[in-house]
């Protein structure tokens, strides 16, 4: 086998959770659970990839990237996207114990 990616959650905002930004910047946010750096990566795959799933629209396959800060490959997945606060609130409250446990 070889080294594993760590998994970790992405968002990808659009719609009027992304009005505050570039409308050509699509984007994915995650967290390295690694180190706890937030990074962004360039969202690579299509929209019609993502299906809705447990009440989000999600990409279940995710994407590769690498951790800029400790160069840990990191498996975003799911990517979940979200198009107004409301979601986004949800998103919280649903994936907040995945995301890295900072609260603890
Ligand atoms: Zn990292």
């Amino acid at each position: 086998m070889n080294r594993q990616a760590i998994e970790t959650v992405g968002v990808r905002f659009t719609g009027r959770a992304a009005l505050d930004r570039d409308p050509q910047e699509d984007r994915v946010e995650f967290t390295c659970p690694h180190c706890g750096h937030r990074g962004t990566k360039g969202a690579r795959r299509a929209r019609t990839r993502y299906h809705f799933t447990d009440g989000f629209v999600q990409d279940l396959q995710g994407e590769l990237t690498t951790c800029r800060n400790c160069r840990n490959s990191l498996r975003v997945v799911p990517v979940v996207m979200l198009h107004d606060e409301n979601e986004k609130r949800r998103f919280q409250a649903v994936f907040s114990g995945e995301l890295t446990g900072v609260n603890n």
